[in-house]
């Protein structure tokens, strides 16, 4: 370690969550020496990154201290004590703002914590704050939030990802170690993989949305990312599991995620290449990094065949059906009564009035769009034809998963068509922005569980790219299993992790000011 304090800190900032929990838990540094670390790095890199949307420094050291107190006294640690953590700012917090990236929530503080919420706090995690994301979660680039994009750390002129993209870029900028994000079509594997990080799609229903302000409720998803396989599953275990405040929890063990993560080896393992989503139509540094990744698995001893699903090219429309129209009937709660906003209530407008003039002015044009065209699907004479179709291509979907579950045990295929694309170059284009999630739809429509994991840089643009692992719901840690392998093997290729061996991050994103 450097000898100066500043250096001392700034390598702190480069441990893993699992070194940070094991050098805490042996009394090697202190938490609160952990956590000022990090809040020094989120002081030196948010002007460029601008990943965090609330910081919440006092909390944090409060929260360290009493992980310190904790284990001067004795006192079991939780697994992930004393290790920072960016939380989506679509969690609910008490001690800090939730406003999902909107105008509208602007001001609300939550009367309660969500779960997983809880159950970070519960473990010792050390929440640094609130991320950025888009509005409701809708896009994938953060673009859409009202408070301004996030950077992607490897190239501050492109855009992180969304619509997790906070979380993304501050793990990436090691701002901090972990991050929590939530998936609905992608938004946890898409910021992931531009971003050059871990980030995993538990089993819908693995995960609690008690908490999570809804966005389309039979696909959200929260889930963890990281910069190591190992760290993601660390952070899955601590904050999923049955939880009876969410009707739509699974009351099942969590898969054995951390086992999986620590115990890679495909030898055996039956891959199917995804035949819709390896050929033409992605850029071609993507599609080179994940032709090798597959001759990897091969090489390590994975028996690889091609499968076809063929329903899955009908995702995309059916995801833009059924999210939206889920989507205008929980936003419909944004009443200006209940929460936040409240515009236009001199005394002399009715209810009716002062709700639309909020909703006008609190929700950005993403999301008016959205509400629009699920109104529109959900309405009497449309229903059939839209909603109601958009649901039995969902079945299709399902079910071309199971036909291809009976003949291998993952399936992979890029995480995205594309690396990170300059910010504005989609803002102006919704469909060009929809596409982003192309290959990361089907596994939301079927609820399974799918992560993506770096495998190497595009050539053309030197831009991460993501391996996407698919796995049946509840077989989650296939996925950790399958994952943990390419990273060893890539990082024993690369010598070391990509963030590192990629460009100095830190030059691009602060360091050294
Ligand atoms: N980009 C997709 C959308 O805009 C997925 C978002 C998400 O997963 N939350 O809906």
């Amino acid at each position: 370690m450097a000898a100066d304090g500043a250096g001392m800190a700034s390598e702190l900032t480069r441990l893993t969550a699992a070194e940070i929990a094991a050098a805490v838990a042996a009394g090697d540094v202190s938490a609160v020496e952990v956590a000022q670390a990090h809040l020094d790095r989120i002081v030196a890199v948010e002007p460029d990154v601008r990943a965090f949307l609330h910081v919440a420094g006092i909390g944090a050291l409060a929260a360290a201290e009493d992980v310190d107190r904790k284990r001067a006294a004795g006192e079991p640690l939780g697994p992930l004590a004393g290790v920072p953590l960016a939380l989506k700012d679509v969690m609910t917090t008490t001690d800090m703002p939730t406003t999902c990236g909107s105008k509208i929530l602007e001001g609300w503080r939550p009367p309660y914590d969500a779960t997983v919420t809880r159950r970070l706090r519960d473990a010792g995690v050390v929440i640094l704050g609130k991320t950025n994301m888009d509005e409701f979660a809708m896009g994938s680039s953060t673009e859409n939030s009202a408070y301004g994009p996030s950077h992607n750390p490897w190239d501050l002129t492109r855009i992180p990802g969304g619509s997790s993209g906070g979380s993304s870029a501050a793990v990436a900028a090691y701002e901090a170690p972990l991050g929590v994000g939530t998936d609905t079509g992608g938004s946890i594997r898409q910021p992931a993989a531009v971003c050059g990080i871990v980030g995993m799609k538990p089993t819908y229903g693995g995960s609690s949305r008690y908490g999570l302000v809804a966005f389309a409720s039979s696909l959200d998803t929260p889930g963890p990312l990281a910069r190591t396989v190992l760290d993601a599953a660390l952070l899955h275990e601590v904050m999923s599991g049955h939880d009876p405040r969410d009707s739509t929890s699974v009351d099942a063990p969590i898969p054995p995620v951390v086992a999986a993560a620590r115990h890679a080896g495909v030898s055996g393992l039956r891959v199917g290449v995804v035949t819709e989503f390896s050929g033409g139509g992605s850029q071609s540094g993507v599609r080179a990094r994940f032709t090798e990744a597959v001759e990897l698995l091969e090489s390590l001893g994975a028996k690889v065949v091609e499968v076809s699903c063929p329903h899955f090219s009908y995702a995309l429309p059916a995801y833009y059906l059924i999210a939206p129209s889920e989507c205008s009937s929980n936003l419909a709660r944004f009443d200006a009564m209940r929460y936040g906003l409240r515009a236009g209530d001199d005394g002399t407008r009715s209810a009716d009035e002062v709700m639309s003039l909020t909703r006008e002015a609190g929700f950005g044009a993403e999301v008016k769009r959205r509400i629009m065209l699920g109104t529109y699907a959900l309405s009497s004479g449309y229903y059939d034809a839209y909603y109601g179709k958009a649901q039995q291509v969902r079945t299709l979907i399902t079910r071309d998963f199971d036909a291809a579950f009976e003949q291998v045990d993952v399936l992979v295929s890029p995480t995205t068509p594309t690396t990170a694309f300059p910010i504005g170059e989609r803002a102006d284009d919704p469909m060009a922005m929809y596409l982003a999630d192309l290959f990361t739809i089907p596994s939301d429509l079927a609820g399974n569980a799918a992560i993506s994991v770096p495998c190497g840089l595009a050539p053309e643009d030197g831009l991460p790219v993501g391996l996407q692992i698919m796995a049946p719901a509840l077989a989650d840690d296939r996925c950790y299993r399958v994952a943990a392998a390419v990273e060893a093997a890539l990082q024993e290729r690369w010598g070391g992790p990509l963030l590192a061996q990629a460009r100095e991050l830190g030059e691009q994103a602060g360091d050294g000011r």
